[in-house]
C-alpha cells in the first residue's frame, strides 16, 4: 500500500436534502484527518441521481460546514485543479470509463426493462442479476455483439452492468475494522451506466473520480461498507488497485437508547435536532429544526460530535477544533456505534458558555434585549450575565433569567407568595421599604449588614424575610445573591417594586 503518498480527502454528499448529522461528522472526521496530515479536503457533489436532487441542498451542505468551521481546500464552489467536482459536470470523463470496462470485458451491456426485471424478481424468489442468472437475461452477452450493437444504434435503452466473477474472496482492508472478507458470490452485477440519462450511477462515479481525483483516503459512513468490496473490484477491472485509497467506515450513529440508527424521527419524538441547521424542505414546506437555531455554538457541535465515535484515551472532553485536529486518530474509532445522547450535547454547550466572556456572552443577548423593546446601553450588560451565567446552557435563556432586572415584575409565583407572604409580612415589608429609604450607601456591602442587623434586631425570621424581598423585586424565589440584584436595580427600583408588591399581594392564609 502506498503510504507515502499526499494525504487527499474527500466529503462527497449528494445533494438529496439536508444534511444529517451524522454526515456532518463524517465531514468533520474528513477534516481532521486532513489537517492533521497536512492534506486536502475536497467537496465533491455526488448529484447523479437526478431523480433525487433536491434544490438547495448543495448550499445548505456548504452553509453548515461554514458555519462549523470545517474548511475546504478545493471543490465544487472552491476550486482546484481536479475539477469539475459536479459529478453532473463531468459526463464525458465518465463515459470513457464505462467504454474501457466494456472493452476489456469486465461490464456488459443490459437491455431488460423496468417490466422485465419486475416480472422476473416476483417469478424467481430471491432473483438476483449475477453470474448465476445473466445468461437468461437480455443482454449483450446472451445477445451477441452484432445484435447489441443494432439495439444500442436503433437507440434501444440500457445500462451497462459490472460482470462480477463469482467464487472469489474479496478483502476491504478497513483502517477500523481491519480486513473484511466477503465472497463475490453474493454480490449482484451492479448498473455502473444508465444510457437513459448518460450518467454513470453511484459506484462508478465515486471511484473514477476518488481515483482521478488521487484521493488518498475514503472516510464515510458504515452504511457504504457493504458497497466497498464491489469498489474493490471497480479500482481493480480499471487496472488502478495499486493507487487504491484506504478505506475508514466509521460507526453509525445511534437512537439515544442504542436501539437502532438514529433517525429524524427520534428528534422529533424526544425534541432534539438532528440537522445542523434550520432546514425549509422546498416541497412539502416542512420545517425541520438546527443546532443552530437551537442555539448551540458551532464549537460545543463540534466537540459533541467528535467524541460520537471516537476519544483520545483521555479524559479531556473538551477539545476545541486545533485539539482535535492534534489529537484525531483515525485508528481509535470505534466500531461500535455511538448513541446519540443528546443530553451530553446541552452539556458541551453550557461548557463553552461558561467559557465565553462576559462581553462576548452580553453581545449575543444584545439582539433579544432589544425585542423586548429594552435598551442595552442603560445598562451593564456583562455584569448582569456574570450573575446569572452559570445558570444557563444556551444564550436564549438569559432572558428567563434576567428579565427582572429590566422590568418589574407584573406578577408573582404563586407557590412562593403561599410560603412566603403570610399575613404579618406586607408590615414587615413596609419596615423593609422605610430602611432602604434611609440608606445612604445603597452599595451592597453596606446594605447587606443593615438588612441583617435589622431582621435580626427585630428577631424576625431571616429566610421568610429575605424570601419575601426576594418575591418582591424578583417576582419569584429564584436568582443570584439578593444584594447583588439590589445592587444592579438600585434604591428607588428597590423601593418602588416592594411597595407595589404590598399593593398587589394578598397575603397566604
Ligand atoms: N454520495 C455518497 C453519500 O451521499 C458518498 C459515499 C462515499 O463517501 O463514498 O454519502
Amino acid at each position: 500500500m502506498n503510504t507515502d503518498r499526499r494525504v487527499r480527502v474527500r466529503f462527497a454528499p449528494s445533494p438529496t436534502g439536508p444534511l444529517h448529522i451524522g454526515g456532518v461528522r463524517t465531514a468533520l472526521y474528513n477534516y481532521l484527518f486532513a489537517k492533521q496530515n497536512g492534506g486536502d479536503m475536497i467537496l465533491r457533489i455526488e448529484d447523479t441521481d437526478s431523480q433525487r436532487f433536491v434544490p438547495g441542498a448543495e448550499e445548505y451542505i456548504k452553509e453548515s460546514l461554514e458555519w462549523l468551521g470545517i474548511k475546504f481546500d478545493e471543490g465544487a464552489g472552491y476550486g482546484g485543479q481536479y475539477g469539475p467536482y459536479r459529478q453532473s459536470e463531468r459526463r464525458d470523463i465518465y463515459r470513457k470509463y464505462v467504454k474501457q470496462l466494456l472493452d476489456t470485458g469486465k461490464a456488459y451491456i443490459a437491455f431488460d426493462t423496468p417490466a422485465e426485471l419486475e416480472e422476473k424478481r416476483k417469478a424467481v424468489p430471491n432473483f438476483q442479476y449475477d453470474a448465476s442468472t445473466r445468461g437468461e437475461m437480455r443482454n449483450s452477452i446472451t445477445l451477441g455483439d452484432e445484435e447489441t450493437r443494432r439495439l444500442t444504434e436503433a437507440g434501444e435503452k440500457y445500462v451497462v452492468r459490472i460482470k462480477i466473477e463469482p467464487g472469489e474472496d474479496i478483502t476491504v482492508n478497513d483502517i477500523i475494522r481491519g480486513d473484511v472478507t466477503i465472497n463475490s458470490s453474493i454480490l449482484d452485477d451492479k448498473v455502473l451506466y444508465k444510457s437513459a440519462d448518460d450518467l454513470p450511477t453511484y459506484h462508478l462515479a465515486n471511484i473514477v473520480d476518488d481515483h482521478l481525483m488521487e484521493v488518498s483516503h475514503v472516510i464515510r459512513g458504515e452504511e457504504w461498507l457493504p458497497s466497498a468490496p464491489l469498489h474493490v473490484l471497480l479500482y481493480r477491472a480499471l487496472g488502478w488497485e495499486g493507487t487504491m485509497p484506504r478505506f475508514a467506515h466509521l460507526p453509525l450513529l445511534l437512537k439515544p437508547d442504542g436501539n437502532g440508527k438514529l433517525s429524524k424521527r427520534d428528534g422529533d419524538r424526544l425534541g432534539f435536532p438532528v440537522f445542523p441547521l434550520e432546514w425549509h424542505d422546498p416541497k412539502s414546506g416542512d420545517v425541520s429544526s438546527g443546532y443552530r437555531e437551537a442555539g448551540y455554538l458551532p464549537q460545543a457541535v463540534v466537540n459533541f460530535l467528535a467524541l460520537l465515535g471516537w476519544n483520545p484515551g483521555t479524559e479531556q472532553e473538551i477539545l476545541g477544533m486545533d485539539d482535535l485536529i492534534r489529537l484525531f486518530d483515525l485508528g481509535r474509532c470505534s466500531k461500535a456505534g455511538a448513541k446519540f445522547d443528546y443530553e451530553k450535547g446541552k452539556w458541551f454547550n453550557h461548557k463553552y458558555i461558561q467559557s465565553m466572556s462576559d462581553e462576548e456572552a452580553a453581545n449575543l443577548f444584545i439582539p433579544t434585549l432589544e425585542e423586548h423593546g429594552i435598551n442595552p446601553a442603560d445598562y451593564d450588560v456583562p455584569h448582569i450575565v456574570s450573575l446569572v451565567k452559570e445558570r444557563i446552557s444556551f444564550i436564549k435563556e438569559l432572558w428567563g433569567q434576567t428579565s427582572y432586572f429590566f422590568i418589574a415584575p407584573e406578577s408573582y409565583a404563586e407557590k412562593d407568595v403561599r410560603k412566603r407572604w403570610k399575613a404579618g409580612m406586607p408590615q414587615i415589608m413596609a419596615e423593609l421599604a422605610e430602611l432602604l429609604a434611609a440608606q445612604d450607601d445603597f452599595r451592597s456591602e453596606s446594605l447587606e449588614p443593615a438588612v441583617l442587623e435589622w431582621i435580626a434586631g427585630k428577631g424576625y425570621h431571616l429566610g421568610n424575610t429575605m424570601n419575601a424581598f426576594r418575591l418582591a423585586v424578583v417576582g419569584e424565589c429564584r436568582g443570584p445573591h439578593m444584594f447583588l440584584i439590589t445592587d444592579v436595580i438600585g434604591k428607588e427600583e428597590s423601593i418602588r417594586r416592594i411597595k407595589t408588591a404590598i399593593e398587589k399581594i394578598t397575603p397566604a392564609e
